[in-house]
């Protein structure tokens, strides 16, 4: 076991350990990101990165381990690719992310729950300390938590009843609600400049974060935990199938329709699969062509807007019924 500074967060003296021989993997345990592992090339690429980025992207490992999920791994894709689809959070939405981690550490009603300043920011997806100690007292005052220490370094409180009732009127932890025309229009813009730029693998990654996010909107919109599926996205696809009841066997529907949505399947597995052997870490199995990349870019494109039309039309079909 060897200490080393946190490369996300800076933090020193961070427990740190390392695998593979030639795909060398670091493990960091930091207490203020929580665990993660992290690819060499990744290691290097980090140091380049917009420091409101590391804080972000501290936050997010973070999230993960207060919300019990397994460790990230952080690999160039991560880095080139999905840092900038990390959420900007309102002040509202970092309140509520607050009181959800409150929440989870009170184990009963009445339990007093530590904030330590120096590791504990990121849980609010707060830039540092003076931010989280600023959101815990904007939550005393709301009445959400009650007020118990108060110390230069750290801050005791309990979670009220009132604080609880917030919380419960509130939709999925991860309903970001930010998957609109604009946004895959955007990511789409996106894809389309990295083409244009030569970075094929980028618009690649690009492309699948686009129909990911669309397909884990739909799901938190219908009240499921998109976690569970781990970043599979043809399983992910299949979920969203049968909400929106788009599986390619259904007799009330044209065939041809039925057709194009056996097609569907095969563009999901089609950006799974491109991922994995295209786009994803360093070592580069096939170099996209540009036409590759733009067949993918449209059909990911293509995929994503219906997606999202399918989606808003159901809503409207619940609303008009009710
Ligand atoms: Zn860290």
């Amino acid at each position: 076991m060897n200490q080393g500074q946190c490369p996300v967060c800076d933090y020193g003296n961070v427990a740190l350990n390392s695998s593979g021989a030639l795909d060398q993997l670091y493990h960091y345990d930091c207490p203020r990101c929580g665990p993660f592992t992290i690819t060499d090339y990744a290691l290097i690429e980090i140091e380049n990165i917009q420091e409101h980025f590391k804080i972000k992207l501290s936050a997010w490992i973070r999230e993960k381990k207060e919300f019990k999920e397994s460790p990230p791994k952080i690999t160039s894709y991560t880095v080139k690719g999905e840092m900038e689809n990390l959420p900007n959070y309102s002040v509202a939405e970092k309140l509520t992310k607050l009181l959800q981690v409150i929440k989870k550490r009170s184990g009963h009603l009445g339990d007093l729950v530590e904030l330590t300043s120096e590791t504990d920011f990121p849980v609010a997806w707060a830039e540092n300390k003076d931010e989280l100690f600023y959101l815990a007292k904007g939550l005393k005052r709301k009445g959400y938590l009650e007020p118990f220490d108060d110390t230069f370094t750290k801050t005791t409180c309990i979670l009220t009843a009132e604080g609880i009732e917030h919380l419960e009127k509130q939709p999925h932890k991860e309903s970001f609600g930010k998957i609109n025309h604009r946004y895959i229009v955007g990511q789409a813009n996106k894809c389309d400049t990295k083409i244009s730029d030569g970075d094929n693998d980028g618009a690649i990654t690009n492309a699948r974060t686009l129909v990911e996010a669309v397909l884990n909107e739909i799901l938190i919109k219908n009240g499921e935990d998109s976690h569970n599926f781990n970043g599979d996205l043809l399983k992910l696809y299949k979920r969203v199938q049968k909400i929106l009841d788009l599986e390619p066997n259904n007799k009330d529907v044209d065939d041809t329709l039925n057709q194009y949505l056996r097609g569907l399947i095969g563009v999901v597995s089609g950006l799974s699969g491109l991922r994995n052997k295209m786009s994803d870490s360093h070592v580069q199995k096939v170099k996209p062509e540009k036409r590759h990349a733009k067949l993918t870019v449209d059909s990911a494109k293509t995929l994503a807007e219906f997606l999202f039309e399918e989606m808003i039309a159901m809503q409207d079909k619940v609303s008009s019924r009710t």
